[in-house]
């Protein structure tokens, strides 16, 4: 388990004191995956370094396993650093050496044989699905095979935690889906656990089941993924989650669309699933038992946690009392259903 507590950063600039973090408490346990979500100058660089002893923490503690890194010495410190894996935004790779001499590089020193070197290096080009790149240079690579040479790299020395810095920023949204998958399967099959920092809440939704916002600092808000989307608690939160969804364009374009459309005989309504249970066939069942029309304007369903989370914007038409009792329904099945005023 990774232990932040009561931990302060405060950097000498000058006579300027920036105070970076500030009564940072949390706790990261064994296997969680654990995004931290933060604007830029938010202090998610200083923390992640906190955790791999890059940065000294001015008060508070750091505890990794039960070892507190704040007393620990340089040279005990790199001991614990091996156990400690990270990754880049911009890869960090050496150019001048081949992929498999990059994904070496970390076993350099090792008391490791040539072959138990080469052995290693192979496991971690298959693991990244990369065998047939092994003796090119990073300039031949992608953005994404760069970052799998880099994860292979961050792993060559079987750590227990692997920390990712804006890992995928970038990358093309394809390409950031294909590596986070990458980094789901190795907290999966080898058990590490994985701290990733980042500006985008898609990539927290995507593969994070624990999260922590952070704001000048602090950590404003944090714990169980699903239970903060269901139920942001700090306006930040509700910043990056409105940020990550395309409800509000969608919104302005359908409003516009609709300005001049009759509704004395219809409603827009917007039903938000909000992870509770939900039944696929709510829209046709709405059409058969009520006798009305519906058409789906808009849908946007996302399983986080195998939870529904989204909403559908949806125009009802038919008798506006039998319209009242459709909006009854669906209230009594525990899914939000709100008319739209147009
Ligand atoms: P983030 O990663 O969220 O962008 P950082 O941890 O990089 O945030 O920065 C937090 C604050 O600390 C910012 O105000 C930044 O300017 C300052 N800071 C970060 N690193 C240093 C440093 N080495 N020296 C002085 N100030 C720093």
């Amino acid at each position: 388990m990774i232990e932040l507590k009561d931990v302060e950063k405060v950097y000498d600039v000058g006579k300027m004191k920036i105070q970076a973090l500030k009564n940072i408490n949390m706790k990261i346990h064994d296997g969680d995956i654990y995004g931290i979500i933060g604007f830029s100058g938010a202090g998610k660089s200083t923390l992640i370094r906190c955790i791999n002893a890059l940065e000294k923490p001015t008060k508070g503690s750091v505890v990794i396993d039960g070892d507190n890194l704040t007393l620990k010495k340089e040279k005990e410190l790199n001991q614990i650093r091996k156990q400690i894996g990270m990754i880049f935004q911009s890869f960090h790779l050496l150019k001048s050496r081949t992929v498999a001499e990059n994904i070496a590089f970390p076993l350099n020193g090792s008391s490791m044989s040539k072959q138990e070197k080469e052995k290693r290096v192979d496991e971690l080009l298959k693991l990244v699905e990369l065998e047939d790149k092994k003796n090119i240079y990073p300039s031949q690579l992608s953005g994404g095979q760069k970052q799998r040479v880099a994860i292979a790299r961050a792993l060559a020395n079987h750590p227990k935690i692997l920390l990712c810095d804006e890992a995928t920023s970038a990358l093309d949204p394809k390409t950031t889906r294909v590596i986070l998958q990458l980094l789901k399967k190795i907290n999966q099959e080898l058990n590490i656990t994985i701290v990733l920092i980042t500006h985008e809440m898609e990539v927290i939704k995507e593969i994070c089941d624990k999260v922590a916002v952070m704001e000048n600092g602090k950590i404003v808000e944090q714990g169980n993924l699903l239970d903060i989307i269901q139920n942001p608690q700090v306006d930040i939160t509700k910043h990056f989650l409105t940020m990550s969804s395309n409800f509000e364009q969608v919104m302005q374009v359908v409003k516009a669309t609709l300005a001049q459309t009759d509704f004395s005989n219809k409603r827009l309504v917007r039903l938000h699933y909000n992870g509770t249970t939900t039944s696929q066939a709510l829209i046709s069942n709405i059409v058969k038992k009520f006798q009305i029309d519906a058409s789906i304007l808009y849908g946007n369903i996302e399983y986080i946690q195998s939870q529904p989370l989204g909403d559908l914007l949806v125009v009802l038409q038919g008798e506006v009392t039998i319209i009242e009792e459709v909006l009854q329904y669906v209230r009594n099945q525990n899914i939000q259903i709100e008319v739209i005023a147009l």
